[in-house]
C-alpha cells in the first residue's frame, strides 16, 4: 500500500520500521497534514496522521479529490476528525484502540507526585544551591480520596496505582462497571465534592467538551489538585485559571491544552506573540505543563506504530471490506456521534 504519514517525529522513524517490515510503501514527513500539505497525498492509498494534524471536513474533501482512500491515526482520540466528512467520502478511518495505557497513567501518577511535593522547584533551589525547605510542604497520598472520571484502559491502570499508594480511589464513568477491587462507583456530583485529587480520563466528545467549567468547579473541595491527560478540550482553561487565583484549584497538572494544535510538539520559544492564556496559567508555581507526552515511552511507541501497521495491513487485505468496526477493534465506527 502507498502511504504517507504526517507529523512524523525522529523518534518514531525506528518504531515505524520495525512494525513495517518494508511492507508498506511509506513516506515519512515531519510536517503536519494541513490544506497546503494535502497535496504530498497524491497517488497515495492511505494516510498516517496524528493528534494535532487538520483532518477537517475541508482537508478530508482533499484527500479524497487526490484518491486517498484510507485515514489512520497513530492516537487512541479521534476527536481530530471528522468522522462525518470522511464517511460521505467513503474513507475508512482506524486508530489505535489500545496502547500501553500504564504509559499515560504513570505519567498523570509522576504529575501528581511533582506537584504534591514541589518537586519541579525543590529541584531549582537546589540547583542554585539553595537547600532550604521553605514553601515545599508537600502532603501524603495515602488516605487521600482520588476521583477518576472515565474509566476506560488509562483510568483503570491510574486506579490501580493511585489504590496501590494507599489513597481511597471512586470513579465516574457513565458507560462503564466499576469491577475493580478498592475501587468505588461515585456519582459525578460527589466525585467532585469529595476528591482530594481529580483525574480526566475520558475521551472529548459533543457530550463533555468543557465537562470542567466555572458549575463544576465551583463543586469542588477548596485546594483540589486537577489533573488532565486525557484532552485540553474538557477543560474550560479560562475558569481553571481564575480557580487557580481563588485558591480553589491547589494544584494543576496538563498534559493537554485545548489551544495546543499548532502549539505542542513544536519549538515556539521566540514567538513574539505567546498564547496569552498557557503563558497566564505558567506564572503559577502549582501549574505544571507538560507537552503532550504521556504517551511518549519506548513500549507505548512499538505498540502504537505496530497497530498503525496493523490497520494498513488490514486495509490491504480487504479493501472493499464495509464493516471495518465489527471485524478489526482498531476500526473506528464511523457513526459515532460528530465531535
Ligand atoms: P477508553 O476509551 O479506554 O476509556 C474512556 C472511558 O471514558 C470509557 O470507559 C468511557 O465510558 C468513559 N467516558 C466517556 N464519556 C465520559 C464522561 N462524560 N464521563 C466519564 N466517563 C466517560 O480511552 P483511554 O484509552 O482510557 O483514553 C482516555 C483518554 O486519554 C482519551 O481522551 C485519550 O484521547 C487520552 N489519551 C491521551 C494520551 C496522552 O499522551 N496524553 C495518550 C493516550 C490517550
Amino acid at each position: 500500500m502507498k502511504v504517507v504519514a504526517y507529523s512524523i517525529k525522529e523518534f518514531e522513524k525506528e518504531f515505524l520500521a520495525r512494525a513495517n517490515q518494508k511492507k508498506h510503501d511509506i513516506t515519512l514527513i515531519s510536517n503536519p497534514l494541513s490544506a497546503e500539505t494535502a497535496s504530498y497525498a497524491e497517488g497515495k492509498d492511505a494516510v498516517v496522521v496524528f493528534t494535532n494534524d487538520d483532518v477537517s471536513a475541508y482537508v478530508i474533501n482533499r484527500l479524497a479529490d487526490l484518491g486517498v482512500k484510507y485515514i489512520a491515526t497513530r492516537s487512541v482520540g479521534t476527536d481530530h476528525i471528522d468522522k462525518e466528512a470522511a464517511e460521505r467520502k467513503n474513507i475508512k478511518l482506524a486508530n489505535v484502540p489500545e496502547y500501553s495505557p500504564q504509559a499515560i497513567a504513570e505519567h498523570t501518577v509522576a504529575m501528581a507526585l511533582a506537584l504534591n511535593r514541589h518537586l519541579l522547584e525543590s529541584n531549582e533551589h537546589c540547583h542554585r544551591f539553595d537547600f532550604r525547605l521553605n514553601g515545599l510542604m508537600g502532603f501524603n497520598l495515602a488516605g487521600k480520596t482520588v476521583g477518576i472520571i472515565g474509566f476506560g484502559h488509562i483510568g483503570q491502570a491510574v486506579a490501580s496505582i493511585f489504590s496501590g499508594f494507599g489513597c481511597r480511589v471512586i470513579v465516574y464513568d457513565p458507560f462503564s462497571t466499576v469491577n475493580q477491587p478498592g475501587v468505588e462507583p461515585a456519582a459525578f456530583d460527589e466525585l467532585l465534592a469529595t476528591s482530594d485529587i481529580i483525574s480526566l480520563h475520558a475521551p472529548l466528545c459533543v457530550e463533555n467538551f468543557h465537562l470542567i467549567n466555572e458549575d463544576t468547579l465551583r463543586l469542588m473541595k477548596n485546594g483540589v489538585m486537577l489533573l488532565n491527560t486525557s484532552r485540553g478540550g474538557l477543560i474550560d482553561t479560562e475558569a481553571v485559571l481564575q480557580a487557580l487565583e481563588s485558591g480553589k484549584i491547589g494544584y494543576l497538572g496538563i498534559d493537554v491544552y485545548e489551544k495546543e494544535k499548532g502549539l505542542f510538539f513544536e519549538q515556539h520559544q521566540h514567538d513574539t506573540d505567546k498564547d496569552p492564556l498557557l503563558e497566564k496559567l505558567m506564572t503559577y508555581k502549582n501549574v505544571l505543563v507538560t507537552p503532550h507526552q504521556a504517551f511518549l515511552t519506548n513500549e507505548a511507541l512499538q505498540q502504537i506504530a505496530n497497530q498503525t501497521i496493523k490497520n494498513l495491513d488490514n486495509w490491504q487485505a480487504d479493501k472493499r471490506r464495509v464493516d471495518a468496526f465489527q471485524q478489526h477493534p482498531g476500526m473506528i465506527n464511523q457513526r459515532a456521534p460528530a465531535l
